[in-house]
């Protein structure tokens, strides 16, 4: 669940894991599929509108916290980023955002039907350039054989940043049912979750957020209605 950013530091900055984070604190998860999370990157938990993707930084921040991209791999790209590159690559995947954010509200709320499929060629274009490749690693769980194949990636330019992001959309539009996908009740906000509940009554982006102001407004309402 989506926690309040901490309060802003010094100079609203600080380093993990070598990274200058970006100064707007914790992204939100609240979508319960990674393709809608990166969405949500863009929302107005209070009063202001936050993109958590608004420049090179900002991206880099968001793909470690979403664990979209390894630690090594973003200080590698980082480091090797002529100037304005990582910008341009967040440019990018706010049109790639936007693009896929209109195709999920669009066919949001029912069953995703065949015939949509050519909508979504921008992002067969993208997954085409992808690099991946497998590696025999040990087995870190506690499985009964010793070794697992494990997905790789070949991150040769900062380009390759949206080749994860690429991947998680294309894995929501083929393993997600749209009947599910739902955007939050909050009148301003403009969080989208998938209902993975077992009575499917979800309402709200989170309780924290949403849930608690609608709370508060109906009683609120029920106080006034009892003073007339
Ligand atoms: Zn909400």
């Amino acid at each position: 669940m989506w926690k309040a950013p901490p309060p802003a530091a010094g100079d609203n900055r600080q380093t993990r894991m070598g990274i200058v984070m970006d100064r707007h604190g914790s992204a939100i998860f609240v979508g319960d599929a990674p393709g809608l999370d990166f969405l949500n990157s863009i929302a107005t938990p209070a009063d202001s509108t936050i993109d958590w993707i608004d420049s090179g930084e900002g991206l880099l921040d968001w793909l470690s916290q979403a664990h979209l991209v390894p630690a090594e791999a973003l200080k590698a790209i980082r480091a090797q980023a002529l100037p304005g590159e990582l910008d341009r690559v967040a440019d990018q995947a706010r049109t790639l955002r936007e693009w896929f954010r209109g195709f999920v509200r669009k066919h949001k709320g029912r069953p995703l039907r065949l015939e949509r499929l050519s909508e979504l060629e921008p992002l067969n274009r993208l997954l085409e350039r992808d690099q991946m490749f497998g590696r025999i690693v040990a087995q870190r769980k506690a499985e009964p054989l010793p070794l697992a194949l494990q997905a790789m990636r070949h991150w040769r330019s900062p380009q390759a940043l949206l080749l994860p992001v690429g991947e998680a959309l294309a894995r929501f539009v083929c393993t997600e049912d749209f009947s599910l996908v739902k955007a939050c009740e909050g009148p301003v906000c403009t969080l989208l979750f998938a209902d993975h509940t077992r009575g499917r009554a979800r309402r709200w982006c989170s309780m924290a957020l949403c849930g608690n102001r609608a709370k508060q407004a109906a009683h609120r309402r029920r106080l006034k209605a009892q003073q007339h």
